[in-house]
């Protein structure tokens, strides 16, 4: 068992890495939980497949589970189901010491969030996430938003929670393109900011995809550590520390926009392709070696992750993913911010990055 700690003065918390931890949960939920009923958000498949256990391991400390279940899918991000869920939890009286818990993937998390950041100006969750991108990325560092007609995450507030708990078992049941996909998170971890790590998930990315438990706990732990160093160093992104996050996703938001935030390119494929794009440009540009470029590829293409965009078959022209980019709500006065690298494992905010380069850039890219 890892435990990490998230360090933000009053607002502290641990993200507890392991097995079994849902098997578990009455004993590590019980400091949060004050009163016999306990509202839980979840999505109909996660429901599915572990809400009896986690009822059967709260009844254990006497506790009742009272379900929000929303539909599966990016659709639950909405006004409508923020509006239905708060109203719920002012029907399920709902404190400000409550605790609510998120049991799901990022939609069931960053909804549930908002809901508890805006529920009589903010009361407790606990996050239990059952997505690896959830368990390494959303779960952590207290991003909640819902989308809107303007775009996704345009609507949400800064809203820690009291909890992690990263059960590793719960990965057992998710389709393998969705480990998969939450996996380009974890390897964006090493491609920004930590070479070892890079390295070794070069050598043991295969056994973390087979949910080997040793290489997945450390995979899960390191991942979750660097996300908690960087929330600690800018809790609220205003200096450029917490953008580093950001490696792989302007290109990979174009990518998505593109293929209309479809099934045909989840947002960690996106990402994934979206760091192979960061390295190249990094590489064309003088920044990186040509080698250290191939080797972000390989690692992608490795993990069965799309590592080159005619691997996604585009119909499309570099204008018009600059285009994409430009609707990206990270746009700040006027200039695209872009991730870029110096080396694996070090990752830069660089402001200066010329638009019609990057066009041209991908129209070599869309041609290879
Ligand atoms: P998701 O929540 O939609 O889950 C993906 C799919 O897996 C869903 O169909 C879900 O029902 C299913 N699922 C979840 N757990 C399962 C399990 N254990 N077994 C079987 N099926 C399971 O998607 P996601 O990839 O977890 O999260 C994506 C969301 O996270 C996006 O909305 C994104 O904006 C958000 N996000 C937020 C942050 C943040 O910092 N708050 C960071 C990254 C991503
Ligand atoms: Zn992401």
């Amino acid at each position: 068992m890892a435990v990490i700690p998230v360090a933000l003065g009053g607002r502290s918390y641990e993200v507890q890495v392991a097995r079994g931890l849902i098997e578990d949960a009455g004993h590590h939920l019980a400091p949060y939980l004050r009163k016999r009923e306990v509202p839980v958000v979840v999505d109909a498949n996660v429901r599915r497949l572990w809400g009896a256990r986690i009822e059967a391991a709260l009844a254990v400390e006497g506790h009742q589970l009272r379900w929000f279940e929303v539909p599966p899918g990016e659709g639950a991000k909405s006004w409508e189901w923020l509006a239905r869920l708060t109203d719920w939890l002012l029907d399920q009286g709902v404190e400000r010491g409550d605790h609510v818990m998120a049991l799901g993937g990022g939609v069931v998390g960053d909804l549930t969030g908002f809901a508890c950041a805006i529920l009589k100006r903010g009361c407790g969750f606990v996050q239990v996430p059952t997505t690896l991108l959830a368990q390494v990325d959303s779960s952590v560092g207290g991003k909640t938003a819902i989308n809107t007609a303007a775009g996704k995450n345009l609507v949400g507030a800064f809203h820690q929670p009291s909890l992690v708990l990263a059960d590793l078992d719960v990965l057992g049941t998710l389709p393998p393109r969705e480990l998969r996909a939450g996996y380009a998170e974890v390897l964006k971890y090493g491609v920004l900011g930590d070479r070892a790590f890079f390295d070794w998930l070069a050598a043991n990315g295969a056994a973390v995809l087979a949910l080997e438990e040793a290489a997945l706990e450390h995979a899960v732990a390191t991942s979750v550590a660097a996300k908690a160093a960087i929330v600690a160093a800018d809790e609220r992104e205003t200096e450029d520390k917490r953008a580093l996050l950001n490696l792989g996703h302007t290109f990979g938001h174009a990518l998505e926009a593109e293929t209309g935030f479809s099934d045909r390119l989840l947002h960690g494929e996106g990402v994934a392709l979206g760091m192979v794009l960061a390295a190249r440009y990094s590489a064309r540009i003088g920044l990186l070696t040509a080698p250290d470029a191939d080797k972000v590829a390989a690692a992608v293409g490795a993990a069965g992750l799309p590592a080159s965009l005619s691997a996604i078959g585009l119909d499309c022209n570099g204008k018009t993913l600059v285009a994409h980019m430009l609707h990206d709500k990270k746009m700040d006065a006027g200039t695209l911010p872009f991730i870029l690298l110096h080396a694996i494992g070090e990752a830069f905010v660089s402001r200066d990055v010329a638009l019609a380069d990057i066009a041209a850039f991908l129209d070599e890219e869309l041609a290879r």
